[in-house]
């Protein structure tokens, strides 16, 4: 998604437009078979139409705070929420059919699907959240850093390191994301996103993924109103309180829902 203009109020009270587009690298058509999306294909126009609404969808005074000029943790949260919808029943229902027979896709491929990208999932949930610790470790420190990396590697990432350190292994020296990838001290975003975007479409699953007032609500709260607010009041305003990682933990299969505990 590219913005080519944002969205601002003039003195006057004209409400400019944003101008953004959304540009994609898809699967061709050959000469036998129509243009068939790949999932991931699906899921990155998802993503990007996220990026896209919260542009769209923005209604603030100035342009510096409109739309996805928000806080660095927060721009993520539009996009993979839309990200929840490609494996949905209900969403794919609508659109999603066979090519050659017309037939909806199987309820049982969609549970295949969920069940595969789960696998190993806490290992990767894991991982994630050392990178992030490791990060943040390096970018608290207010000293000058003279000491062995090795050990101290070990002590900042040790709270979710559970498998033994392969020895002669140091992430520190290949972590360009930090580094030199722009990333520093906000390698926890990548997770903390997924539990926003999970934490809230958890209120569309209970409501309906479709239903009128909470993407109103959603909207109001949240895609139209830019970085004008602590990101933090936003999602209050549209949750009723704070995120919590239990629908993050049941969407990756960790935690079973609480319908679902006898
Ligand atoms: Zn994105």
């Amino acid at each position: 998604m590219t913005e080519f203009q944002g969205q601002w109020i003039e003195r006057d009270g004209t409400n400019v437009r944003p101008h953004a587009s959304l540009v994609m690298n898809l699967s061709k058509p050959t000469a036998d078979k129509p243009a068939l999306l790949r999932l991931g294909e699906v899921e990155t126009f998802l993503h990007e139409f996220g990026h896209s609404l919260h542009g769209m969808f923005a209604n603030t005074r100035f342009e510096s705070l409109s739309g996805t000029n928000v806080w660095w943790d927060f721009v993520e949260l539009p996009s993979q929420f839309m990200e929840n919808y490609a494996v949905e029943k209900e969403f794919l229902r609508t659109f999603a059919f066979h090519y050659q027979t017309g037939e909806p896709m199987p309820d049982e491929l969609i549970d295949k699907i969920v069940a595969s990208r789960n696998f190993n999932a806490a290992s990767a949930c894991l991982r994630q959240v050392s990178f992030g610790l490791l990060d943040m470790a390096y970018y608290t420190r207010r000293e000058e850093f003279t000491s062995d990396i090795i050990p101290f590697e070990k002590q900042a990432w040790e709270k979710a390191i559970v498998g033994k350190q392969l020895p002669d292994t140091c992430m520190t020296v290949q972590f360009s994301h930090i580094m030199a990838g722009g990333y520093a001290a906000g390698y926890y975003s990548y997770k903390w996103a997924e539990v926003l975007d999970a934490d809230a479409f958890s209120v569309f699953r209970r409501n309906g993924i479709f239903d009128r007032a909470t993407a109103q609500s959603f909207r109001d709260n949240i895609l139209s109103r830019g970085g004008t607010e602590h990101p933090m009041t936003l999602y209050k305003r549209f949750r009723g309180q704070e995120p919590t990682i239990d629908a993050l933990l049941e969407r990756n299969g960790i935690a079973v829902p609480p319908s679902h505990t006898r």
